[in-house]
């Protein structure tokens, strides 16, 4: 059966690129959006790596959100792939989501931003994120301000906090309604397009940032081995089999392999577990893991290792 004949008239369908400077809450928006975590998140900057789409179903619409790295000065290799992918998706999307952090007011950066997106002759809805942490006399302040830096540009603007939710709905029906007429382009169960196995290596890498914090900033990559399904413990009923991952986590050098791993493994322990808690949500089941760490250096700016831990340049 074809998925298009099965669409009702006025179904709407489209592709929507968040962009915005690197920790504003591009990830956490997502998977408040998604309503589970398919995008990780973190207090350091410039997380997200590899352009993750989101796919958003609904009976009269489908959003297809594509996270984005932030945009950013780069330093190495990596650093300008992800921000050619940031700038590259600004052409190819139906509607721009520009997501400021209202815990600042608007600075160079984001003037910089607005620039690229000024004449594009697209869509734009503008989200002040963070409005949880701002207190009520501030969050006047603040909304004015944005509202000066958009100066001319007759874009919506939603305050919203992709942590609790509030203002979120409001966020997506504007999305929504905004959308062009299309067809469903990805089955109504799917929530992302990334391969499970490079969902899985992103959780780890997420609780390496989330317990090394600026040690091990932007040097760490995540490589999953081997996922197999092993017996469990009701072999009869083969009942909920325990899925077994065998991860390798690469760092650039010696003593970064030393904070990884921790005094007597203590660290990779933590990370182990933070990991196996978020894989046990994402796939619904019991999970056995197994961690190695590797130096493999200078991995960031050779383009074959690049490729092969899926940091594509598109
Ligand atoms: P990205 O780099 O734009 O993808 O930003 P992330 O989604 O990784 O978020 C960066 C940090 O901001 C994380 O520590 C999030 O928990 C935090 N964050 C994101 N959105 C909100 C929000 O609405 N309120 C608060 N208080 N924190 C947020
Ligand atoms: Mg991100």
């Amino acid at each position: 059966m074809s998925l298009i004949n099965s669409i009702p008239e006025g179904y709407k369908s489209g592709f929507i690129s968040l962009i915005g400077r690197p920790n504003v809450g591009k990830s956490t928006l997502i998977n408040k959006f998604v309503g589970k975590k398919i995008a990780i998140t973190s207090p350091v900057a410039q997380t997200t790596r590899n352009r993750l789409r989101a796919i958003i179903t609904s009976e009269t619409s489908q959003l297809i959100l594509l996270d984005t790295p932030g945009i950013h000065k780069p330093h190495h290799l990596l650093g300008e792939r992800l921000v050619e992918s940031a700038c590259k998706s600004i052409g190819e999307v139906d509607i721009i989501l520009l997501i400021f952090d209202a815990c600042f007011s608007p600075g160079k950066g984001d003037l910089f931003i607005l620039n690229l997106l000024r004449n594009k002759n697209l869509p734009v809805v503008v989200a002040l994120n963070k409005w949880d942490l701002l207190k009520k006399e501030q969050a006047k302040i603040r909304f004015i301000e944005y509202q000066d830096l958009l100066g001319n540009c007759s874009w919506p603007i939603y305050p919203c906090s992709a942590i609790n939710g509030n203002g979120c709905d409001f966020l997506l029906e504007e999305l929504q309604n905004k959308l062009p007429l299309g067809p469903q382009l990805y089955p109504p169960e799917m929530t992302s397009d990334q391969p499970q196995r490079i969902l899985l290596a992103e959780l780890i890498r997420e609780q390496v940032l989330l317990h090394t914090r600026q040690e091990i900033p932007h040097s760490v990559a995540v490589k999953i081995d081997r996922i197999e399904e092993l017996p469990g413990k009701n072999q009869n009923t083969k009942k909920n089999p325990v899925i077994g991952i065998l991860a390798t986590i690469l760092v650039e050098t010696k003593s970064q392999k030393l904070i990884v791993i921790g005094k007597g493994g203590s660290m990779l322990k933590l990370i182990g577990q933070g990991a196996r808690l978020e894989m046990q949500l994402l796939i619904d089941g019991p999970i056995y893991l197994e961690l190695f760490v590797k130096v493999s250096q200078n991995w960031r700016s050779k383009p074959s290792r690049l490729s092969e831990l899926g940091y594509q340049g598109d």
